[in-house]
């Protein structure tokens, strides 16, 4: 007669298969969406590539100092507004050897249409002045130096680093942390984890223009309160099968 088995093995029998079986499925599903997040990081670089092969800056300026005053008066303002207002900015002083030597409530007159007109018009007479003292009026090219200047954030040290001296950087604002949550190439907890999810994502030779392509794309396309991932040619290649609306978090 066989002798009975005792039931804590055979438990236990039993709950290691359950574990393996699990430890088999987390398996799958990771290995599927490492697949599919591949495909779809190729989908949106080569679509992106297609619509916008050569994506223009779209801040007008003509040397690095020009496009950094753009940047710092683009934050909470349009593009279109600041190209408005530049040319009578730099028709006083292009220069941060002439811009140092302004009255801060001059400058604050011409670029009060881009809001928060004070703040803005103090930073680019104090930078000004701080380029021409510590930099000997260039415009510095480290991450670290843009990023002590007033006035002037890690977006747009990144703008400046790649659109000026062509360094490889991916400036992440509002409309790329959005897209980038609407196809989830990020969790999109804040632009910090944004901007490192795309650069793992995508080669460094493709941040530069990439960045542009994405804003171009975001501004055609999907704007922040009319879409929620269920229309285009992205959101439906890469998800045939959402059906829910997308709601992403704000930077
Ligand atoms: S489907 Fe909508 S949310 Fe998705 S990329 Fe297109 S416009 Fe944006």
């Amino acid at each position: 007669m066989v002798p009975k088995r005792p039931q804590n093995i055979k438990n236990n029998k039993a709950l290691r298969r359950i574990r393996a079986l699990e430890l088999a499925l987390t398996l799958y599903y990771w290995i599927c969406t490492k697949v599919n997040l591949r495909e779809r990081i190729k989908f949106i670089d080569q679509k992106l590539n297609e619509l916008y092969p050569d994506p223009a800056i779209p801040l007008d300026h003509k040397d690095p100092f020009t496009l950094l005053i753009a940047v710092l008066l683009s934050a909470q303002c349009t593009d279109a507004r600041v190209n408005i207002v530049t040319p009578a900015l730099f028709a006083l002083a292009d220069t941060p050897q002439k811009m140092s030597k302004q009255k801060i409530e001059e400058i604050n007159n011409i670029v009060r249409p881009c809001g928060l007109a004070p703040r803005k018009a103090k930073a680019i007479r104090d930078l000004s002045k701080i380029v021409v003292t510590k930099h000997n009026g260039i415009i510095p090219k480290t991450f670290e130096e843009l990023e002590e200047l007033p006035g002037v954030g890690h977006k747009t040290a990144s703008v400046v680093m790649a659109q000026a001296f062509e360094h490889p950087a991916f400036p992440v604002d509002t409309h790329i942390h959005r897209l980038s949550q609407r196809w989830k190439l990020t969790r999109g907890k804040n632009v910090v984890q944004t901007e490192k999810d795309l650069k793992r994502h995508f080669s460094k030779d493709r941040w530069n223009k990439l960045h542009l392509q994405i804003i171009y794309y975001g501004r055609e396309h999907c704007p922040a309160l009319s879409c929620y991932g269920l229309e285009c040619v992205i959101c439906t290649s890469c998800f045939p099968t959402r059906k829910k609306k997308v709601i992403t978090q704000k930077a």
